[in-house]
């Protein structure tokens, strides 16, 4: 079999055919076909639309390999004779273009890659290979989906993770990092309350558009005034919206906060000073009631076990060559990936306390 050409065909398909968040049926429907002719028992329907394979070798230790599933809500302009014209409706309803833009179509090709290669070579390793494809990663929540769906007591517990993302790296580069590599992700709702009123007579309203501009003006200074120089943060607000029209003024405005960091002080320290400044605003404007201030998803920070990361370093420095692997720092993007070996530290601590 031409693995690569074969490889490629599932890639161009996977990427002209995006599903968001939840919605990966189509996806897990090629997953499972593919694992099922490389001759792996498959389980679907894991956590929502999640696809385990659990083929055993031998004696020897579990190790999970993970690739999620899901695209964005992001209109695709690149033109390729592949790219995406796909639509569909967004948890809100609305109509929206959905495209691979993180990659993860890359993710389902490699781990399909991979499950081949091993599937092939069956005399070259031994133990238990724990496939998992995740639905949802980009709401945060697939791979806890799968984890309260028992994916650790239907399966066994793996020794080890192993995720992996595409990167704006040059070609044929692989990063790799010990510690803290992905920031931890806080999404944040902000409703703020104001009083409408006719446009031609604000003295008679309470405005929140100027509620919610000088709260975003005030939010700037969080990273900036409050965090330390050393530490990493980023707040973004990435969505203001108020009112319908121009000469009315409306009675709320919602704001929405994207926060990056990889400390858990440095995240208690923006957190605490988000909540300050938006009750502020709103207290200083004299709004009729405090704003609402809704935690909508949580990714925690990847921090990779040091000792996984020598052991792989030193296998990628034999199959690539040592100059093709790099430490890119650590990253402010986010992965829900941690959540799965959180998982299994959990359970490890769990046990140990019944193990005495
Ligand atoms: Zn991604």
């Amino acid at each position: 079999m031409n693995q690569s050409v074969d490889l490629g065909e599932i890639y161009r398909d996977l990427h002209a055919h995006p599903e968001l968040s939840l919605h990966e049926v189509r996806t897990a429907g090629i997953v499972a076909a593919r694992l099922e002719s490389f001759g792996y028992d498959v389980t679907t329907g894991v956590g929502g639309t999640g696809v385990v394979g659990v083929p055993r070798n031998g004696d020897g230790p579990i190790v999970l390999l993970r690739a999620d599933m899901d695209a964005l809500p992001v209109e695709e302009k690149t033109g390729l004779p592949y790219a995406s014209r796909v639509r569909a409706n967004d948890p809100d309803g609305n109509d929206v273009p959905v495209m691979h833009a993180c990659g993860h179509d890359v993710h389902v090709t490699c781990l399909l890659g991979a499950a081949q290669a091993l599937a092939a070579d069956r005399t070259g390793w031994r133990g238990t290979l724990f496939l998992v494809f995740q639905p949802a990663e980009e709401l945060g929540r697939g791979a806890q989906d799968m984890i309260d769906d028992g994916l650790y007591a239907r399966f066994g517990t793996p020794s080890v993770v192993l995720g992996q993302h595409v990167a704006p790296l040059p070609a044929g580069i692989i990063g790799l990092r010990a510690g803290p590599s992905f920031a931890g992700a806080d999404t944040l709702h902000v409703t703020m309350y104001g009083r409408g009123a006719h446009g031609s007579r604000p003295e008679a309203s309470i405005d929140p558009v100027v509620m919610a501009a000088a709260t975003v003006m005030r939010l700037q200074t969080v990273v900036s005034r409050e965090v330390p120089a050393a530490d990493t943060a980023v707040l973004t607000i990435g969505s203001l919206r108020a009112g319908t029209k121009d000469n009315i003024i409306p009675d709320d405005a919602e704001l929405q906060l994207s926060i990056r960091s990889f400390e858990p002080r440095v995240r208690e320290t923006v957190m605490a000073a988000v909540e300050r400044i938006v009750n502020g605003e709103a207290a200083t404007a004299g709004a009729p009631k405090p704003p609402e201030i809704r935690h909508v998803t949580t990714f925690p920070a990847v921090v990779n076990d040091t000792e996984g990361v020598a052991r792989t370093q030193e296998a990628f420095e034999q199959e690539f060559g040592a100059g093709r692997i790099v430490d890119p720092g650590p990253v402010t993007g986010s992965e829900d990936v941690g959540i799965l070996a959180v998982g299994v530290q959990a359970l490890v601590r769990a046990a140990r306390t019944w193990l005495r």
